[in-house]
């Protein structure tokens, strides 16, 4: 046991001492008074307290996630020298683009959206709406068009809204007022404040959450796994310069600490990370093979006009798009035959358009979930029909309109 117990303490006191020493420091705890007087009472012999209170410490140690003060400076130095050397040059981090409304439609287009794919996007967009005051005028409409392409339509919807509020509303550059922004959730609050003014927050987004869920080596799987990331990225992060620090982190994320397999030999805090000293394999991750879905998209002409809707669902929402049914999977023993055939005719019947149709052409296409196959068909009408949620449109308009890429492709095929 005593041999245990000491190798245990090695090991720990090897690659741990950082946070040993804010253990320590946590002697005077309420929590491990009460357990230091228990023990003395129970076993009344120095030697047994002291085993005890040791067996306490390394449970505690093994299972603490306290970050110490000399921990926190070594973390913070080394990614900031390691950012001082490597830092991406991205267009919102450029001087003219330090201020509230570039660095927002910065950190908006950058949800869930690689950095290659923003950048045009972002310059297109300041190209159009240089600053708060010429996007004040901007529609709905004309976002989306901006927005075509870049996916999560939610996200311009919220802009709009956002840019509605702040007409109204005073701007505070603090967390809290953030949050009340539509479209402004915990880490946008956090990490415009902290770019633009230094504000000392724990900036966390998906990929940060990756490097400190594998520095820490935290289970995923914990219930408060995600509160628990949010109070150790706190407790790091440093009252000065979170500006660089936090983009550090970032840029850490993106260049090392990827997703599918780390570069662990070149990073600077790999000392610092359990993974890495506890020797952690990490596997490549295999990306999730996509599902197919199956649908049809209907061209219904009326001479020179076709139907078109606005997509209500969540992925194209607010986009201009043809006619579409639901995007299904293929049930088992189902050819794609009979699949493509009960949609056009659930459609027709719901659209009580029972008219011949003529099918066209097939559209691929791939979303982020799954591969999409659109079957493209044809109805050709004598008369002009009125029809709820839809609406005629000449082509030359439809052209303006905005519309995702999908949609795009129809049209080129039609
Ligand atoms: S050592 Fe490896 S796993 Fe740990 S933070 Fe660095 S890149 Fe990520």
């Amino acid at each position: 046991m005593l041999i245990f117990l000491i190798e245990k303490a090695k090991h720990l006191s090897n690659n741990w001492s950082p946070i040993i020493s804010l253990q320590l420091d946590l002697i005077s705890s309420i929590e491990q008074l009460f357990f230091f007087f228990a023990a003395f009472n129970i076993f009344g012999k120095s030697v047994e307290t002291f085993t005890g209170l040791f067996i306490y410490f390394l449970l505690m140690l093994d299972k603490s996630y306290h970050i110490s003060k000399n921990f926190r400076s070594k973390w913070g130095k080394k990614l900031l020298s390691w950012y001082s050397i490597h830092k991406r040059d991205l267009p919102w981090r450029k001087k003219e683009n330090q201020n509230f409304y570039r660095i927002w439609i910065s950190e908006v287009m950058l949800q869930q959206t690689q950095v290659k794919t923003v950048i045009p996007y972002y310059k297109k967009f300041l190209k159009k709406w240089p600053n708060l005051e010429s996007f004040n005028k901007a529609s709905l409409n004309e976002i989306l068009q901006q927005w075509q392409g870049l996916g999560y339509y939610q996200r311009a919807k919220n802009l709009f809204l956002a840019k509605e509020y702040l007409k109204n509303n005073k701007l505070f550059l603090d967390p809290t007022s953030l949050k009340k922004i539509p479209g402004i959730g915990d880490y946008i609050s956090c990490s415009i404040p902290a770019i633009l003014n230094d504000y000392s927050c724990g900036v966390v987004d998906g990929n940060i959450k990756r490097v400190i869920k594998r520095s820490f080596d935290i289970d995923e799987n914990r219930k408060d796994f995600n509160k628990l990331v949010g109070k150790i990225a706190e407790e790091l992060t440093p009252k000065e310069n979170n500006r660089d620090y936090c983009q550090s982190l970032m840029d850490l994320a993106n260049i090392i600490c990827k997703a599918k397999l780390p570069e662990c030999s070149l990073c600077p805090i790999k000392d610092e990370c359990r993974s890495f000293v506890n020797k952690i394999e990490f596997k490549k991750i295999k990306s999730r093979k996509k599902k197919y879905k199956y649908g049809v998209s209907f061209i219904v002409k009326f001479q020179e006009e076709f139907l078109i809707e606005q997509n209500k669902k969540k992925l194209l929402q607010g986009l201009y798009t043809f006619p579409m049914t639901d995007l299904l999977e293929k049930k088992k023993n189902q050819s794609k035959k009979n699949l493509f055939k009960s949609l056009i005719e659930n459609w027709k019947v719901e659209k009580n358009l029972l008219f011949d149709h003529k099918d066209l052409c097939f559209v691929e296409h791939t979303f982020s979930h799954f591969y999409l196959k659109l079957l493209i068909v044809k109805i050709e009408l004598s008369s002009k029909m009125k029809f709820r949620d839809l609406m005629w449109i000449k082509e030359k308009k439809f052209d303006v309109k905005p519309k995702s890429i999908l949609v795009k492709k129809v049209r080129e095929r039609i």
